[in-house]
């Protein structure tokens, strides 16, 4: 509002004060007559002289009295409202809204009339303002945390934490979808989180992916300090990139969600598609760079960096791992027999059966073309040998159909223990191994060596 524009309020009302008091004072000495008072007296000078100037006076009192009133408050709103519009001004391009925090910048207006209430709608316009100012900063801080991180699970655990911040939620959860299956990558605060894979409501939710309220399976609970509840209530946010459904943040409380939260909360997760969506693609690329594409199993390259990772691992939790090297007895002659395309079957069949025989933390890797390489953590070599003699017979036995043939192969195998060999770093584990494949190689193949060539590290 302007200071000029209230001046011209105040012109117009002393000229109309002033006016209708010598108009008051121009009526007075007809309603005297009306009255009774005698024509010679109201119509004189002096009578009409007095009203009209009587007039004037009330007509001038009126207005000083109106504007003493009024003109203060409205230079204070007035004035009040150029500093926020100003700090404002500033504000966008410094990023420093602290003064224009409502706070600092509401007006202290008491009464109750029609001022009063010009500088409530100020204070609420300011507080929404304000309110508008910080869900985009929230924003933007939650899209500039996640918009650094390409490591899936990284990116899911720290988004999941803002959520849960941001929507005073007690445990939650995100679920993706990867090759075809739904993962949770991330969950906090929930007890059985996986059941809600199973939950006919998530399946049903997948037609039309809206945020909505969520009944958890029962088995999900809160997971409190000291007990386990149901949480009242349950949000489920679809997480979308360019409107393909990627996976749900999946949110639970003790209480309800209050509506400012259920209304900013998809708003945040419009960014948290594309930050998935390229940690998605990150991770689809890690695995490719790390897969050997005929077998599946981990490249030499991948393989040796998990293979240090490992020795590093056994090493703090002095525990033993074996290692084994296998390697496809004759390979060549049975390309020259069967063809390229047949040996590369029997490969696939041989890789799928070594993975078959270790268990869930062991590593395989194909080391090169018919060669492969085990490793066994928390193995001796005693496992190491026992497992080796599994692939062994397991390759031996194994048929493969090419073309009216009936392939087979077998293969021979060196096995080497950090723990009984005293080796601790790879290369010495890996001469040792191979020294031993060796060994098995001219001792007949089909075999496993897991002892002697001792002389291999001295080499
Ligand atoms: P040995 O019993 O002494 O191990 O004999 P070998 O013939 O298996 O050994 P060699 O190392 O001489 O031959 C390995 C063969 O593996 C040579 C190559 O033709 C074959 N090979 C390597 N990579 C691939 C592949 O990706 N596909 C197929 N089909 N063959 C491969
Ligand atoms: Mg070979
Ligand atoms: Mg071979």
């Amino acid at each position: 509002m302007k200071l000029q524009a209230s001046k011209h309020v105040f012109r117009t009302l002393a000229w109309r004060m002033v006016a209708m008091g010598i108009l008051m004072g121009a009526i007075f000495p007809v309603a005297a007559l009306q009255m009774g008072v005698s024509a010679e007296l109201a119509l004189s000078p002096t009578f009409i002289g007095t009203t009209l100037m009587a007039g004037l006076i009330v007509g001038g009192l009126n207005f000083a009295l109106a504007s003493r009133i009024v003109r203060p408050r409205l230079r204070r709103l007035s004035s009040r409202m150029r500093k926020v519009r100003s700090a404002m001004d500033q504000a966008t391009y410094s990023g420093d809204w602290s003064e224009c925090d409502p706070a600092v910048c509401r007006l202290e207006e008491q009464a109750e009339d029609e001022l009063g209430e010009v500088a409530n709608s100020y204070n609420a316009l300011l507080q929404a303002l304000h309110s508008a100012h910080r869900v985009e900063e929230r924003i933007q801080s939650f899209n500039n945390t996640l918009s650094s991180q390409l490591d899936l699970a990284d990116l899911s655990d720290q988004a999941l934490i803002l959520l849960m911040e941001h929507s005073n939620a007690d445990g939650g959860a995100i679920i993706l979808e990867k090759q075809g299956d739904w993962t949770i990558p991330a969950s906090k605060g929930l007890i059985e989180p996986q059941a809600i894979l199973r939950s006919p409501a998530l399946q049903a939710a997948h037609e039309q992916a809206t945020v909505r309220r969520y009944d958890l399976p029962a088995e999900v609970k809160v997971d409190a300090v000291l007990s386990h509840f149901a949480p009242s209530d349950v949000l489920l946010l679809p997480i979308k990139h360019h409107g393909l459904l990627l996976g749900w943040v999946v949110l639970a409380a003790a209480s309800p969600f209050s509506d400012n939260t259920t209304r900013l909360l998809p708003l945040m997760i419009q960014g948290l598609g594309m930050a998935l969506n390229n940690a998605l693609l990150h991770d689809d690329l890690q695995r490719v760079a790390a897969l050997d594409p005929l077998t599946g199993l981990y490249n030499r390259r991948f393989g040796m960096k998990r293979l240090e990772e490992e020795l590093a691992r056994i090493q703090r939790n002095q525990t033993p791992m074996s290692l084994i090297i296998v390697d496809l007895d004759h390979f060549k002659r049975l390309n020259d027999t069967y063809g390229h395309l047949a040996g590369d079957k029997v490969l696939v069949r041989a890789a799928g059966i070594i993975r078959d025989m270790l268990r869930k933390g062991d590593v395989v890797m194909r080391y090169g073309g018919e060669e492969f390489i085990a490793i066994l953590p928390g193995s001796d070599i005693k496992d190491g040998q026992e497992v080796a003699e599994r692939i062994r017979f397991a390759l031996a036995q194994s048929q493969v159909e090419i073309a009216g043939h009936t392939l087979s192969v077998t293969a021979s195998l060196g096995v080497a223990c950090t723990a009984n060999d005293r080796v601790t770093s790879a290369e010495p584990l890996m001469k040792l191994a191979d020294s031993r494949l060796y060994a098995a190689k001219s001792g007949g193949r089909d075999r496993v060596i897991a002892e002697g060539a001792g002389e291999a590290l001295a080499s």
